[in-house]
């Protein structure tokens, strides 16, 4: 056991995700308070003092509205592209710059950000190898680029993006402009589009599936599921996601 994938948060009111390897971690988005990600690290056994830096895959607030605070509060660097980080106020924070798509070194993982499809400033996934193993984190994305496709093959865990049920978001209380953009090349994967990625990228190689950044207005847990397990053949126990607001998750090879 060297791997451990935290999910603290994932959905519209909020993302945060914890990659720890060994005795050393990385934090990815941060995007409710400090006292709320503090309390959920808590109810999962992880000691804050192990995470060493904060990446940031875009500027939307579900994403970034914690983390100039955490990084604060942490006294750890804020990690992601010029073009995000331009994008949105962290307050005064130790700030390294990363270019899409060059790897560098954090919590002896080597890390590389892959361009997703996203109506932000350089929106970008995160593909960690931590040993062995590769872990991906990719949400906010209208649709899998080519790298990220590459990467979903790779991964020993993928959390990714079902955002959307379409059948939920036509019918639902959304405004029909922002029906558009959700269901749009630079908006969120549905469940069909997830499930068919997934099934697409499908080896002999064994991969952990995490459901994330389901939409609390478009989606439900169990529809999630069932699309992606009846389009997959993956059993539905074997897809996980976060239930409620709150919830957490471990998820370890
Ligand atoms: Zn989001
Ligand atoms: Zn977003």
């Amino acid at each position: 056991m060297s791997v451990e994938v935290h999910v603290l948060a994932s959905g519209s009111d909020g993302n945060c995700t914890v990659v720890k390897y060994e005795d050393r971690a990385v934090m990815i988005d941060e995007g409710i308070s400090f006292k709320a990600i503090k309390e959920r690290m808590d109810v999962n056994g992880l000691d804050p003092s192990c995470i060493d830096a904060i990446l940031v895959t875009h500027e939307h607030s579900d994403h970034v509205s914690g983390v100039g605070a955490t990084a604060r509060k942490l006294g750890i660097p804020l990690m992601c592209n010029e073009n995000t980080f331009r994008s949105f106020d962290p307050g005064n924070v130790d700030y390294r710059p990363i270019r899409m798509m060059n790897s560098f070194q954090v919590a002896g993982m080597e890390i590389i950000s892959l361009p997703t499809s996203h109506n932000a400033a350089e929106p970008c996934s995160y593909l960690l190898q931590a040993g062995d193993e590769k872990v991906l984190i990719a949400t906010d994305t209208g649709k899998l680029t080519f790298p990220v496709e590459h990467a979903l093959k790779e991964a020993d865990i993928a959390v990714i993006e079902s955002n959307y049920d379409k059948h939920m978001l036509d019918y639902g209380p959304y405004p029909p402009s922002l029906k558009r953009l959700i269901d749009s090349d630079m908006g969120h994967m549905c469940n069909v589009a997830t499930a068919n990625a997934i099934k697409r990228t499908m080896t002999d190689h064994k991969r952990k599936i995490f459901l994330a950044h389901l939409s609390r207005h478009n989606n439900e847990p169990d529809i999630a599921r069932e699309t992606v397990s009846n389009i997959t053949g993956i059993r539905r126990m074997e897809l996980d996601c976060l239930e409620f607001k709150g919830d957490t998750r471990i998820i370890r090879m």
